[in-house]
């Protein structure tokens, strides 16, 4: 069984992107076989994974308004054992056209459901936002990962992420937990940085991850070339630290399943 991961913040710009496209490929580049779902109309994994992000293919929007099978919208890239379900602007109507429907939080599960099991890892990435489409991704995740950036005011606004995330879980999804709380962007130069950490582990304490992603000018260039950053320039510190938050998740799973029944072993 496929364990689902959102990567979930309304904060805009904190590195869910990033962190959604490069942990994907280091889970695929250790031979996992993963399914990235873009879920933002921004559609930033969509062209940061070079699949074009100006229509027509069919993406996550005729998947939710059931105008178009899942199989019929997932691409493959690049990266062997990774698949991509992407998304386009016209996403943005979502949130607005399936107010009405039954079981609206329920949508993307509901659509997925057959799918999950063909895949060691199903990673969402989420928009910026508590929308619909938030709800939807953590409504049917596992865990979910918090990239947060480290920078001033980056603890706030993270009390309402744990309290929707707490709501979900009581509502709609009562095995959700946090995967953890990502640090991102930690320049290690700067006592900004490194306060930010601090008060970061202070208050969430081992839910923090204890990989933490460096500023590092790789991993803004790589979107650009369409690639992720482990195939841009594999021997950058971006790529070295997504592929260690890969290992990192992977052992958890293994702790917190026990020996032997973790299924996403390849
Ligand atoms: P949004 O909320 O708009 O979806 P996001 O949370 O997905 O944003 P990203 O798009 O991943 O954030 O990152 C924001 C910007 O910062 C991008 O230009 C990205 O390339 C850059 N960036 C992300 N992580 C790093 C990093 N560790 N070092 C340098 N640049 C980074
Ligand atoms: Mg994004």
């Amino acid at each position: 069984m496929g364990k689902v991961i959102a990567v979930a913040n309304q904060k805009g710009g904190v590195g869910k992107t990033t962190t959604a496209v490069n942990l994907s490929t280091s889970l695929a580049l250790l031979g996992y076989r993963v399914l990235l779902i873009d879920m933002d109309p921004q559609a930033n994994t969509t062209s940061g994974l070079g699949l074009t992000r100006e229509d027509p293919a069919t993406t996550l929007y005729e998947v939710l308004l059931d105008a178009a099978r899942v199989e019929d919208a997932i691409q493959s890239v690049e990266v062997a054992n990774l698949d991509v379900l992407p998304s386009a602007p016209r996403l943005f109507g979502a949130e607005v056209e399936l107010i009405q429907e039954d079981r609206r939080e329920f949508l993307l599960l509901d659509r997925l459901e057959g799918l999950i099991p063909q895949y060691n890892f199903v990673i969402l990435d989420c928009p910026p936002s508590l929308g619909l489409l938030t709800i939807n991704g953590i409504a049917m995740a596992h865990s979910v990962i918090i990239p947060m950036q480290c920078e001033y005011y980056a603890l706030e606004g993270l009390s309402q992420l744990l309290q929707t995330i707490g709501l979900i879980q009581e509502s709609l999804n009562p095995g959700l937990r946090v995967e953890g709380v990502l640090l991102t962007m930690y320049d290690g130069r700067l006592g900004l940085s490194q306060q930010v950490a601090e008060e970061a582990r202070k208050f969430f304490g081992d839910r923090v991850f204890h990989t933490m992603i460096p500023r590092n000018v790789r991993l803004g260039e790589a979107p650009s070339f369409g690639k992720p950053a482990m195939l841009y320039d594999p021997k950058c510190a971006g790529a070295v630290s997504y592929m260690n938050l890969a290992k990192e998740i992977t052992n958890h799973g293994a702790e917190s399943v026990g020996a032997g029944t973790e299924s996403a072993h390849p």
